[in-house]
């Protein structure tokens, strides 16, 4: 289980000596139950006690990098089962996958999308992380030559997809030094796979649908030398899938049996159900999830869903505060007040660019909340507003005096206009609605 800071704290010295770099031993304590700190940084501690903190406060989910370059990604080093509890931090990479049996033309698409498709979203770019081989040719060379022909030219972190150490070499042949993820060493293959892994440098997958015989794989690659592991439960199905990952990262996070304190990776290709698998792997702990070539707008909206997942609840994706001008604005044009939450300006952003009008969009700092939430907690204040219209020389900007805000502020609307001396009018509450705002009811 993890510890508690005042726990840690009796273990401490107590000596206040700050050479961990913290004030007194109760700040580290604190520091070191959140997790953000390694128990080493304390030098005056026994190994005993070294061994017992650090057992209780370091990630119970073992970090584990996937590729090299700058596409790289990392997996793992969660905390919790649910993210009202604290954040999720490392999101799953996905990785599409093609077959060695498959058509040039086929796996070029694949790679292409791969490699270019980006999808904007709230200021953020999203696509699939990597490709995923799969061996199904029975040809180990036939494997290692398609393996080969990719790397030339995708340059993506990439999982190999073999049961068998000869086809695994074959396109470790290739691309092992781009740090593969090897898929799957299964109780026949476990020692030639972590040979593999081992002279290669690659994170290894285990593969197995009984829990024990997980826990049994790893101790085996541990032994032989091979830490940076994730494990495969095997589902057959969604159920098995949900009901296995879930205990892993249960058992993990409660560190009631730390040799499943390992990323799960995801095959979602065998169970069919592409999308539905996709974003269960996605909600359900998966940290490499392979998926078959699902579509544009099946991609799109599970690198949504993954945004959205790994966003830390208590920090809204933002915007940062300031003017921003939309359709090449004159002095004379409208600015429309709102808040630094992307969703609500990257939304308002979209019709305003629709509508060809052009204004000023003027942003203002609520720490990422929307225009209700703000309002209601006080964070959009007459005198915040005030500020940001000095802080942007908002009155150097354009020749009128006029403020639009948004419908849901309109409780505040007079005491902004006593504040700055603007005149404040109330625009829509829906941002739909904006475009039609602008050309009916304008007019400085
Ligand atoms: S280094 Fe150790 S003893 Fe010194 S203040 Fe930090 S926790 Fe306390």
């Amino acid at each position: 289980m993890a510890m508690k800071a005042l726990d840690i704290y009796k273990l401490l010295p107590k000596t206040n000596c700050k050479k961990c770099g913290f004030p007194t031993c109760l700040a580290f304590a604190m520091k070191l139950a959140s997790g953000k700190v390694d128990v080493d940084l304390c030098p005056d501690l026994d190994e005993q006690t070294r061994e017992l903190l650090g057992g209780a406060t370091r990630p119970p989910i073992r970090l584990v990098a996937i590729g090299a370059g700058e596409r790289s990604f990392t997996v793992g080093e969660e905390f919790v089962l649910y993210r009202h509890e604290r954040t999720f931090y490392h999101q799953p990479g996905l990785m599409m996958q093609v077959a060695d049996t498959w058509p040039e033309e086929r796996i070029e698409g694949v790679v292409a999308r791969v490699r270019d498709e980006t999808f904007h979203r709230v200021g953020e770019d999203l696509s699939v992380d990597g490709i995923a081989f799969r061996w199904e040719s029975g040809d180990a060379d036939r494997f290692g030559g398609v393996v080969g022909t990719v790397e030339a030219c995708a340059s993506v972190p990439e999982v190999i997809i073999a049961d068998d150490p000869e086809a695994q070499a074959a396109a470790l042949a290739h691309c092992g030094n781009f740090q593969p993820l090897i898929h799957a060493a299964c109780a026949d293959t476990a020692e030639a796979m972590c040979d593999l892994a081992r002279k290669y440098g690659c994170a290894l997958a285990v593969r197995a649908g009984d829990l024990e015989e997980l826990k049994r794989l790893v101790g085996l690659c541990r032994d032989r030398g091979v830490e940076n592991l994730m494990l495969d439960p095997a589902p057959a199905t969604l159920r098995d899938f949900l009901a296995r990952s879930v205990e892993i990262r249960r058992r993990a996070v409660e560190r009631t049996d730390p040799d499943l304190g390992y990323p799960v990776v995801f095959d979602t290709v065998p169970l069919g159900l592409p999308d539905a698998a996709t974003a269960l792997g996605i909600l359900k702990y998966a940290g490499v999830i392979i998926i078959d070539e699902l579509g544009p707008a099946s991609t799109m909206a599970a690198l949504t869903l993954r945004q959205n997942i790994y966003t830390d609840p208590q920090k809204p994706i933002q915007v940062t505060p300031g003017l921003y001008p939309v359709n090449a604005p004159t002095g004379s044009a409208p600015v429309l007040m709102t808040v630094n939450f992307s969703l609500t300006y990257f939304t308002l952003l979209g019709y305003l660019e629709a509508a060809g009008i052009p204004c000023y969009l003027f942003i203002v700092d609520t720490e990422g909340m929307s225009v209700l939430t703000a309002v209601a907690g006080g964070k959009l204040t007459e005198t915040l507003v005030a500020d940001a219209i000095k802080t942007t020389e908002l009155e150097n900007r354009v020749d009128h005096r006029v403020l639009i805000i948004p419908g849901y502020a309109a409780p505040l609307s007079g005491k902004i206009e006593e504040e700055t001396g603007w005149e404040v009018r109330v625009g829509p509450g829906d941002a739909a609605e904006i475009g039609e705002y602008l050309e009916t009811g304008w007019e400085a």
